[in-house]
């Protein structure tokens, strides 16, 4: 059968539009075909109120592959990090503060205003995690091997499929190899809880808590839970905003990456339609062979890429007959639980912070995030009320003002602020997320408040995305910000689901490029860039 395409890329997030570039740079003929009327996907920025824009929902830069960077030439069609120095604000109920970042004796000074233990022991944790993060890199970045003796059910492969992974599987050796003497704590890491591994380190309740923020972000658990450490490590994986887990800007917001991306992939030759929601995927004798638009127009390809979660494409595109029982009901497992609601505003002045007062002009503790979250037991008592189904009382934010650094977003003077808020379960006990997302809202402006007294008064407009909002708007399965949870069994060889983390699927002739595959969210372009790999692999 020939095609007019050969490929087809559902969805043109960073990760389908990065697949897509890299097929179209080895000669394929791609289409990408996304269903909102912009491209980027959770990576985009739009206009909230005339004249102000924002990262409506990815808002930082660092997980993002310098392979993909440089490979796809980003910063020649329009990508440019701005760095942030400092990079974290914690402001606390007794007046004090803590302010964090690239620097070194910034952070030496910082910290031993709280413990002088603490401030010698910050840069030996710093250079503990590097080399665990940098062992452990080569093994986020390559397709993941399969280690379990899996039931035929589930997958088979034939014999070069076999030698491929025998390969993985002693690269993932060797990677591990290189921790040496720290294999033992990076297990710990990479399975356990964060709090007890901060708790060792650390003795300030300040500092534990800012860096247990990492540990929780995207996932419905407190970092007492297993699972946190893994957390906390793939957000220190990244060195995209300048240094290694120091998160940077966009300029422009993360939407003028999603923009670079387009360019790139546009330039090698991709087609993209906007305002073109796949409805179906079509397969005959256990092939993918088209999809069909809500349109009702039916596009054929003989490989077609999913950059749409695996709810999606498994569970809304194919019908219950497409998949063999075991990986259907494997995909019906995967968790997609969350908590994350992101508020969007617009702002007449800077927040004036009681405890670093300044407003007229962009002071340090404006650059970096600012950590509302004081101690661990805040943290553990906002997500106890979302664990029974309510928004935290007293709810955990990040937030970030981009117009600190970038003056593309609003007009002179204003500024954009962005708060991404922990924990807003998806599912509620009591009434539904379009009745209460505004009260919970007003919740998580008194507690920016609490700290910065003008920060009610400043809000011009503002845009309140409750996880079912991200749902609709971004088609995240569960409000998930990551197309999945990412505890040890949803990760590596295990996501999407056990068996699968080569972005293959028992559809032949189908793949999966988005954050639901290894390794997971996080703009990083890592699932687009392997996809297209395995891809080109088959072809
Ligand atoms: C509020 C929020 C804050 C975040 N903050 C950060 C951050 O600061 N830094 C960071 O690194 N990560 C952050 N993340 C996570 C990160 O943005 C995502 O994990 C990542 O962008 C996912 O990229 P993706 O390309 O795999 O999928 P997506 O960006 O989800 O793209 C999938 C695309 O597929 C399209 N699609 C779905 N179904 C169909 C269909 N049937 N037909 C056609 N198109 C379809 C969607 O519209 C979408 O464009 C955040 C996410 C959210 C939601």
């Amino acid at each position: 059968m020939t095609t007019a395409w050969d490929a087809i890329v559902i969805g043109a997030g960073h990760n389908g539009l990065v697949c897509a570039a890299y097929l179209a740079r080895a000669g394929k003929k791609v289409l990408v075909l996304e269903r909102r009327d912009i491209v980027g996907g959770a990576a985009v920025s739009e206009e909230i109120a005339p004249g102000y824009r924002a990262s409506t929902a990815s808002y930082l830069i660092s997980l993002l592959l310098p392979d993909v960077e440089r490979e796809l030439e980003l910063a020649r069609h329009g990508y440019q990090v701005l760095p942030r120095n400092p990079s974290s604000f914690t402001p606390l109920p007794d007046g004090r503060s803590l302010l964090m970042g690239p620097d070194a004796e910034l952070n030496r000074r910082e910290i031993a205003r709280f413990s002088a233990r603490d401030a010698d022991a910050y840069p030996r944790y710093e250079a503990w995690l590097t080399r665990i993060a940098e062992a452990l890199e080569p093994v986020l970045e390559d397709i993941p091997p399969e280690l379990l003796p899996l039931p035929a059910n589930l997958r088979r492969r034939g014999f070069l499929e076999q030698w491929r992974n025998l390969r993985r599987a002693l690269r993932f050796h060797r990677s591990l190899k290189t921790l040496g003497d720290d294999l033992p704590t990076a297990l710990e890491l990479l399975t356990g809880p964060a709090t007890p591994i901060l708790e060792r380190w650390f003795e300030s309740a300040a500092l534990r808590a800012t860096l247990a923020t990492d540990a929780i972000i995207g996932a419905m658990a407190p970092p007492s839970a297993a699972g946190t450490g893994y957390v906390l490590l793939h957000h220190v994986m990244g060195v995209a905003g300048g240094a290694r887990g120091v998160w940077g800007y966009v300029e422009g917001g993360m939407g003028a990456l999603s923009a670079a991306l387009r360019r790139s992939a546009e330039h090698a030759g991709v087609t993209i339609r906007t305002g073109a929601p796949v409805a179906q995927i079509e397969h005959i004798g256990g092939r993918a062979l088209a999809v069909r638009l809500a349109s009702g127009e039916r596009i054929a390809a003989p490989r077609i890429v999913s950059n749409a979660t695996p709810a999606v494409t498994f569970l809304q595109l194919l019908g219950a007959d497409a998949l063999p029982a075991a990986f259907r009901a494997a995909a019906e497992r995967i968790d997609y639980s969350s908590a994350v609601m992101k508020i969007n505003l617009a702002l007449s002045e800077l927040p004036d912070f009681s405890c670093r007062p300044g407003k007229d002009a962009v002071g340090p503790q404006h650059r970096g995030t600012i950590h509302i979250s004081p101690t661990l037991d805040y943290i553990e008592r906002a997500y106890a009320d979302a664990r029974l189904g309510e928004p935290s009382r007293e709810p955990v934010v990040e937030l970030t003002l981009p117009t600190s650094v970038d003056r593309t977003l609003a007009p002179p003077g204003h500024h954009i602020a962005q708060l991404f808020v922990q924990y807003a379960p998806y599912r509620l006990a009591e009434g539904n997320w379009d009745e209460r997302a505004e009260a919970f809202a007003e919740r998580c402006i008194d507690a920016v408040g609490a700290y910065a007294p003008n920060f009610r008064a400043s809000v011009l407009h503002r845009q309140v995305l409750s996880p079912l909002e991200l749902e609709r708007r971004f088609a995240l399965t569960g409000g998930n910000i990551f197309h999945g949870a990412m505890p040890l069994h949803q990760l590596f060889g295990f996501r999407p689901v056990p068996g699968w983390g080569d972005y293959r699927t028992p559809l032949r002739g189908l793949y999966l490029c988005g954050a639901g595959a290894h390794p997971g969210g996080g703009v990083s372009g890592a699932p687009g860039r392997n996809a297209a790999r395995v891809l080109l692999q088959d072809s």
